[in-house]
Order: structure tokens, then C-alpha cells, then sequence
């Protein structure tokens, strides 16, 4: 049996983040994962890289660029007749860009001397792993410390069974291999916003119905009013309270019954996509003897640290509390590896920020704050509407390039870091402390932007320099 310092159960980024960690720190260190790429080969990155983060804003993007052709060129006397869509090509290319991230973390692994193994984990007693091997096989191995990313899964609803080809979750939306015509959404999330956006810049007609009677619930109210304003307007019908109750595939598409104020409706769509959310996956992740506390949402129990319930078990990422976010999942990955080689780690959520990258995007982050405008919620206490991410609050530059000038609304607090330049690359500086560490103020930008490739940079070694801290210093 092998034994090592650290085995991590899941490759995404708060699993792959953490072993790499490990191994620059010096530790013996293995990662399991299971994931399975379209051609059936192993492909580490987890739902960020494979069906999530990246391949999303690989289409935002060039949903982006062909929106612009007919949107934005034409008012800066740019034409270009006949311009036309090549699902295949934009589909192809981001395929490529997955692949090629699939194969920078596998390089990233061995480069820190990281084993993975491709295959099923399953922690049983006494921090053994069992490893159901891709192929055929079982290997048990042995650590002092398991950190178990093993991140979500998207949530079903019986009303809408998936049946991946009329009715998908985020992995069929992002794989479609042409412009459904009239494409339905359930749930106007960060998810069912970005994947509307996408298909709906691309020409489909996009009905999103929402249960809820309020826009972005999580969000300011103004922000959230001015963003459903402009999405519809963008042409994004968007229902609030409208309470799917069946979903029925028939030979033209999908029938849909739902309820609103105005009683019960239907709607018939090419293609619907079920994004409602998603919930902790613990399937068949540890033995029947093994005593795990879960918590009342089943998700693995933790503390302040990450510790779970056993001794040298540690839990992060969707799996555990939290916003299910990369970047979230990351900074835990990289707090338990530190604390597992005998360093000082601190995890503090209240700074985490979050974007919806739609256009413009919303950028919501800070301390949480209570409200008297909708009493027991807790709201961020910055966030931004942004005209166009990437240029920062150059509001008025923007009002130049002939966009939304975009708004900020800032609510200072002691504990929350001061917000200086959003964007793509938003991120926090404090010009005083604000009772963060120049490491917490540094560390914890969003997720996907370019810098982060300067995050792994900066941390390829022993030291515990933070890159984003760098980012920051630099801007
Ligand atoms: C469409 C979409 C867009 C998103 N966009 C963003 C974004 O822009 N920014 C952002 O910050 N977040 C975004 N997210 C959320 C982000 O993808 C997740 O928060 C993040 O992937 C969580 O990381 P994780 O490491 O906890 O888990 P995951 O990424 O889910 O990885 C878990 C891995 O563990 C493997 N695994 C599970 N169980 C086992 C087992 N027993 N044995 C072996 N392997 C196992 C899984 O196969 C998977 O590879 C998006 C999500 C979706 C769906």
C-alpha cells in the first residue's frame, strides 16, 4: 500500500490548487479524480474547466464578438455584410481551450511531483483511500492528511427531468451544436443569465422563468432593477415568478407548463436548459463506517479551517459551506495545504467577490451586511454594475464607447477592503488596512481573469508569496 503526506479526492480548482500547494511545500501528495472528457479520457480541472467557468467564457466571448458586429461596429461606421455564425468553429475552439487547460493542470501536477491517478476515491477509516481506477482495478492508499474537493453537481427537478439532448443542465447548454431557436431557461441565476446571454447574442429568442418574484435576490435592489432593465432590453424575456410545474418533450421540442401572478401558462421552446442551481456531491465518497458530519444541506461539515469531524480529514470547495465559487474554492485549497505544512492559514469569506459576466456584468463582493430594505437578508457591501468588463470603472470612458457608463455603490465598512478598480481583473486594495492583512487583501481576486496565471507564477515555490498580492502591487 502507498502511503503519502496528503491524498486529495477531486481535481477542480480547489483540489488541483491544493495539491499542487502541497507539492510545492514539500509534501508527499496524490490527486484522484474521476472526471472523463467527451473522448473518454481523464481530464482534470473539474466543473470549472470542463463544463463551467471556462468553457462559458470561452463562449461569452465569442458570442460577444459577433453581438458587437451588428450592435457596435455598425454606430463607429464599420459594416460587414453577410457575417455569419459557425457553431462548429466556436464550439471547436472551445473545446481546444478546455483541452489545453486540461493538459496545463496534468503538466502543473507533475511538475510539482503531484501523483494522479484517474479514477473514483472513497475515504475509508483510519485516512485510507480507496481508488476505483479508470480501466479496470483498485488501489488502497494511506495519508497522514485527505482533502476532499470533491466539488457539485447540478440540481434536478422532477418537473424538468434532464434528458441531455431537448432538456439539459450548464454541460449540454455549453455543448450545443446549433442556435436553438426559441430556448427556454429555468432559473434566472448567474448561470442561466451567462447561458442565456450567450445563445440569446447568437440569435436564439430566450424566455428565462424564475420562482422567485425578485431579480438577483443577492444582490442590491437597485443594481438588480437597472440589470433586468438592461437584459431585456438586450432581449432576454426574463418571468419572475413563474413556478415551473411540468416540462414535457414532444417531436417539435419542449412543451412547458408553468405558474404566474396571472395564473397558469405554457410555452413551447426548441430546447430547455434546467440551471436551478447546484448541491454537494457525496456520492459513494466514503465507507459506511467512516463517521463524516454532513450539515443540514448535505454538505460536508466544517470549521473556520476546513477540518471536517475526522482528525487530518479536511473538506473545501462546493463541497463545504460557502459561495460555490473557483476562486473560493482555491483560496481554501491553498489555506489547508499551508496549514497541513505547519503554516499560520486564514480563511476569511466575507471577502469574497463574485461576477455574473453578462453584459454588462455585475461584480458584487466585500463584507456582508444586513438590510433594512429586505429584513434577514444579507447583502455584499460593494458591488458594481459594469459597462464593460475588462476597462474598470471608467464610467465615463465608457459613456465614450458608447456604452452603459455603469454604476458603483460602495458601502464602507472596517472589515471590507476598499474597491478600487473592477473589471475583469477586479480586485481590492486597502489603503489603510481596513483590518485586513496584506495577505487577505491581496489574495483573493475573482475568477476567470487573466492575472490568474500570475497567481500560480507567483506561488511556484516554497515561499508564501501570494500573486494576486502582486497583481495588485503592480496595477
Ligand atoms: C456554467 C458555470 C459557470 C461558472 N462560472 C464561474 C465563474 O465564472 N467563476 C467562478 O468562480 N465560478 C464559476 N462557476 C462555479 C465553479 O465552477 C465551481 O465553484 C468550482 O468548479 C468548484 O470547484 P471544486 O474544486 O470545489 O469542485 P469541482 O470543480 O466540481 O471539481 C470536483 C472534481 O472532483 C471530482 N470528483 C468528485 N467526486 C470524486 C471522487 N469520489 N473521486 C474522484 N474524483 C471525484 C469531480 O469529477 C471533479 O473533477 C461556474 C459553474 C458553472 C456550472
Amino acid at each position: 500500500m502507498k502511503n503519502y503526506d496528503v491524498i486529495v479526492i477531486g481535481g477542480g480548482p480547489g483540489g488541483y490548487v491544493a495539491a499542487i500547494r502541497c507539492g510545492q511545500l514539500g509534501l508527499a501528495t496524490a490527486l484522484v479524480d474521476e472526471w472523463l472528457g467527451d473522448d473518454g479520457k481523464p481530464a482534470l480541472g473539474g466543473t470549472c474547466l470542463n463544463v463551467g467557468c471556462i468553457p462559458s467564457k470561452a463562449l461569452l466571448d465569442s458570442s460577444h464578438h459577433y453581438h458587437n458586429l451588428e450592435h457596435l461596429l455598425p454606430a463607429h461606421g464599420i459594416s460587414i455584410k453577410g457575417a455569419s455564425m459557425d457553431i462548429a468553429i466556436m464550439q471547436s475552439r472551445k473545446n481546444k481551450v478546455v483541452k489545453t487547460m486540461n493538459r496545463g493542470v496534468a503538466a502543473l501536477l507533475k511538475k510539482n511531483k503531484v501523483e494522479a491517478y484517474a479514477g473514483h476515491g472513497r475515504l475509508q477509516a483510519g485516512n485510507r483511500v480507496t481508488i476505483a481506477i479508470h480501466g479496470g482495478g483498485e488501489e488502497v492508499a494511506a495519508a497522514k492528511n485527505v482533502i476532499i474537493a470533491s466539488g457539485s453537481l447540478p440540481v434536478d427537478i422532477p418537473v424538468a427531468a434532464v434528458d441531455g439532448q431537448s432538456i439539459v443542465d450548464n454541460a449540454g447548454a455549453l455543448a450545443f451544436d446549433q442556435v436553438p431557436k426559441r430556448l427556454g431557461i429555468i432559473g434566472a441565476g448567474v448561470i442561466g443569465l451567462e447561458l442565456g446571454s450567450v445563445w440569446s447574442r447568437l440569435g436564439s429568442e430566450v424566455v428565462i422563468l424564475e420562482a422567485l418574484e425578485e431579480f438577483l435576490a443577492a444582490a442590491d435592489q437597485q443594481i438588480a432593477r437597472e440589470a433586468l432593465k438592461t437584459l431585456r432590453k438586450q432581449g432576454l424575456d426574463i418571468h419572475l415568478g413563474a413556478r415551473v410545474t411540468g416540462a414535457k418533450v414532444t417531436n417539435k421540442g419542449v412543451s412547458v407548463k408553468y405558474e404566474s401572478t396571472e395564473g397558469a401558462k405554457a410555452l413551447e421552446v426548441d430546447r430547455l436548459v434546467v440551471a436551478v442551481g447546484r448541491r454537494a456531491n457525496t456520492t459513494d465518497l466514503v465507507d459506511a463506517d467512516v463517521d463524516l458530519t454532513m450539515d443540514d444541506a448535505g454538505r460536508i461539515q466544517v470549521d473556520e479551517l476546513c477540518r471536517t469531524s475526522i482528525d487530518g480529514v479536511y473538506a473545501i470547495g462546493d463541497v463545504v459551506k460557502g459561495p460555490m465559487l473557483a476562486h473560493k474554492a482555491s483560496e481554501e485549497g491553498m489555506a489547508v495545504a499551508e496549514l497541513i505544512a505547519g503554516h499560520a492559514a486564514h480563511i476569511d469569506h466575507r471577502t469574497v467577490p463574485w461576477v455574473i459576466y453578462t453584459h454588462p456584468g455585475d461584480c458584487l463582493g466585500g463584507g456582508y451586511r444586513a438590510t433594512t430594505e429586505r429584513p434577514g437578508h444579507r447583502l455584499p457591501q460593494w458591488q458594481l454594475s459594469l459597462s464593460r468588463p475588462g476597462t474598470g470603472p471608467r464610467c465615463r470612458g465608457n459613456r465614450r464607447l458608447g456604452q452603459n457608463p455603469g454604476r458603483r455603490q460602495q458601502r464602507r465598512d472596517p472589515r471590507c477592503a476598499h474597491f478600487r478598480r473592477p473589471g475583469l481583473g477586479a480586485h481590492r486594495r486597502s489603503r489603510h488596512g481596513h483590518g485586513l492583512s496584506r495577505q487577505q487583501r491581496g489574495s483573493r481576486p475573482h475568477h476567470p481573469r487573466p492575472p490568474d496565471a500570475l497567481g500560480s507564477a507567483a506561488r511556484g515555490g516554497p515561499g508564501r508569496g501570494r500573486a494576486s498580492g502582486a497583481y495588485v502591487g503592480a496595477d
